[in-house]
């Protein structure tokens, strides 16, 4: 961890700080314009970090994430007064939180690492990241965008009463970027990944007791604009016309960090990326035999993913381009390997792809998609998009032909030098 020693401004310089820093967990109690202010950044930005936090290794973090999706389990409730999150309360007045303004024709300050905590009385709960756009003391401007919390909006007619969380535990963070069906409280899926503490607060709501902060407030029928802001692709995204959320209580612990999550930077790529590869996963492993999914991050930890299957029949990589659209919505292009490809080697994926496609009959293109909002080359009103699907595994049937990578004999460098 890098500790600042020297004071950095909300206004664009600590994002560029966080920038510099990326990959290395920052924490500063140096922000420019509020002194004392506890801020962290670039908290859980590798998988290894995680999985320290989690106490499990590199190999056991997507069969964690599986199992914790396939089999949730209730959280601790606890009493408010042992619940951290609720020691202490503050002002409802935005100002004075060190919500950073991140890139330079960003339409704001945003909060960036904030989930959003939901109730409905048929389908319960639900919790999803939602950036957050500063536009007064108490009102912010959420982007809800067709996520599971807009269609929780809508059944209750329109307006709802939300809480939010800022700088909850990774299990809670992880849980809630799942893409999971709605009805599934995300919570319980933080608790199957780790032990989860929660507190029900007056509104019935029931939030992670250890977080830093807690907001409670309305989304309103009210609409503003949304944006623009950088977001995981690194480009702009454009402004819509989002609901209002009215702030009306903000409770914090007694001496709460705020977590900054930088746009585009690794954090944000895996809390959002690494999320979707097990439901990925999930849906590959029911057409054919699954043995990996890593969502690249130079596809934005979105858009691009590579799957490695062990295959069994000759239309399971095609299958499997199917149902890897299926496991992400917002997946774009997907390459199908063997399992003797390094699904983490973007020149092993290239290699399988040089030496074992033939694009008129290997490629797969799905045009007029349903396409990632966040993706700038997508239809900006309609987010219609082409897809692409690359089955770069060799045929059962070789013919003769030879597709496996030659081994030289093995021998010690050492010996002969
Ligand atoms: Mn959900």
């Amino acid at each position: 961890m890098a500790e600042l020693t020297k004071p950095a401004s909300l206004k664009l310089e600590l994002a560029g700080v966080m920038a510099a820093f990326d990959g290395k967990p920052v924490y500063t109690e140096r922000v420019a314009e509020m002194p004392g202010a506890k801020v962290a950044g670039n908290v859980f930005c590798t998988r290894e970090l995680i999985c320290e936090y989690l106490g499990i290794t590199r190999e056991q973090l997507i069969p964690a994430l599986i199992s914790a999706i396939n089999k949730p389990s209730e959280p601790e409730a606890v009493d408010a007064k042992d619940a951290p999150v609720l020691e202490a309360d503050m002002p409802v007045d935005l100002s004075k939180l060190p919500i950073p303004w991140h890139a330079e024709k960003d339409g704001g300050a945003y909060f960036s690492s904030a989930v959003v905590i939901a109730k409905d009385k048929e389908l319960g709960q639900n919790c999803s990241f939602h950036r957050m756009m500063v536009i007064g003391k108490d009102r912010v401007v959420v982007r809800i965008l067709h996520r599971h919390l807009d269609e929780f909006i809508k059944r209750a007619g329109g307006e709802l009463d939300v809480a939010f969380v800022v700088g909850a535990p990774i299990n809670f963070l992880l849980a809630s970027a799942c893409s999971v069906e709605i009805g599934k409280d995300e919570t319980t899926i933080a608790n199957s990944l780790a032990h989860l503490r929660t507190v029900r607060l007056e509104s019935g709501i029931e939030v992670p007791a250890d977080a830093e902060f807690v907001f409670e407030g309305k989304i309103t029928r009210e609409l503003a604009d949304e944006g623009p802001f950088v977001d995981l692709t690194e480009t702009y995204d454009v402004v819509r016309k989002q609901q209002v959320m009215k702030i009306t209580r903000i409770r914090h612990r007694r001496d709460p960090i705020w977590h900054i999550l930088l746009p585009g930077a690794l954090e944000h790529k895996i809390l959002m990326g690494m999320p979707r590869e097990p439901t990925i996963y999930n849906e590959v492993n029911k057409v054919a035999y699954c043995t990996g999914v890593n969502v690249t991050p130079g596809g934005c930890s979105w858009l691009h993913a590579v799957v490695g299957i062990k295959k069994a029949k000759e239309d399971d990589g095609k299958r499997a381009i199917t149902a890897a659209f299926a496991g992400h919505k917002s997946l774009k292009h997907v390459v199908i390997v063997d399992d003797d490809i390094d699904i983490y080697s973007p020149a092993s994926v290239e290699w399988a792809i040089a030496t074992r496609v033939q694009a008129d009959k290997d490629v797969v293109i799905l045009k007029g998609q349903k396409g990632s909002s966040l993706d700038p080359s997508a239809d900006a009103h309609t987010y219609a998009t082409s897809k692409m699907g690359i089955d770069a595994t060799k045929p059962l049937q070789a013919h003769g032909k030879n597709f496996e990578k030659a081994k030289w004999m093995a021998v010690k460098k050492e010996d002969y030098v």
